[in-house]
């Protein structure tokens, strides 16, 4: 019976191993990767595994064939989209740090699955504008959001011009560790994510579930 190194409030939590001990299928890449991942100073940053097992999960549910990934880190999540999608299948993946996402590919080429991923070091935003300036709105099947929290609004709107209808945005940090309930308004990241969270509540073009996975994930599911 393995222990899972990861991070996050319940890793400790018997009832929380458990959940993992039983139900975590991880590639052996994706596993080496999370080990490794737990070294870097920066883990808190890392995507909870079985987190990142539901949303390959829901990509596979949708039969994603194009993945739109906005915050990277060190490709732990990337790599297990990369890992459900057709041979024909990409994931657009945006970072800005090469020093991050530079941990990752021995692990996305060990896995086999490194030509599936199409990594753009530069501003998300900008990607984001080219890939629409290049006519590819409505194409992307699934998005993954969990960047700078300051721009999550402007990244849920990019992504939503470049999902087809019925396919899924999925955005990551939703309850900040709980601040979201009453947020300081000098805490400019909470209210960031608030203001979506609300604006999202409201939001004629989808369908929304707020789960209270990892540090909260909202889907929104393009009408
Ligand atoms: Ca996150």
């Amino acid at each position: 019976m393995s222990i899972f190194k990861s991070h996050g409030e319940g890793k400790d939590n018997p009832l929380m191993q458990y959940v993992l001990n039983n139900s975590m299928r991880e590639h052996p890449a994706l596993k080496k990767l999370r080990l490794r991942t737990m070294e870097h100073s920066w883990n808190i940053m890392m995507v909870a595994c079985e987190q990142s097992q539901f949303m390959a999960n829901m990509a596979k549910l949708i039969k994603t064939k194009k993945a739109l990934e906005i915050g990277v880190y060190t490709g732990y999540n990337t790599l297990s989209i990369a890992l459900t999608l057709p041979d024909d299948g990409v994931i657009v993946a945006c970072d800005v740090s090469e020093d991050y996402t530079n941990i990752g590919k021995p692990f996305w080429k060990e896995a086999g699955v490194e030509q599936k991923i199409d990594l753009r070091i530069q501003p998300a935003l900008k990607t984001l504008d080219d890939l629409l300036s290049d006519g590819q709105a409505e194409t992307f099947d699934f998005a993954f959001i969990d960047a700078d929290k300051g721009n999550y609004e402007n990244y849920y709107e990019k992504s939503l011009q470049l999902l087809r209808k019925g396919g899924i945005i999925a955005i990551d940090n939703v309850l900040w560790g709980g601040k979201v309930v009453n947020p300081s308004p000098d805490d400019q990241d909470t209210v960031a994510i608030d203001k979506l969270n609300k604006k999202l509540h409201r939001d004629a073009r989808i369908n929304l579930s707020m789960l209270t996975i990892g540090d909260g994930l909202t889907l929104a599911i393009k009408l």
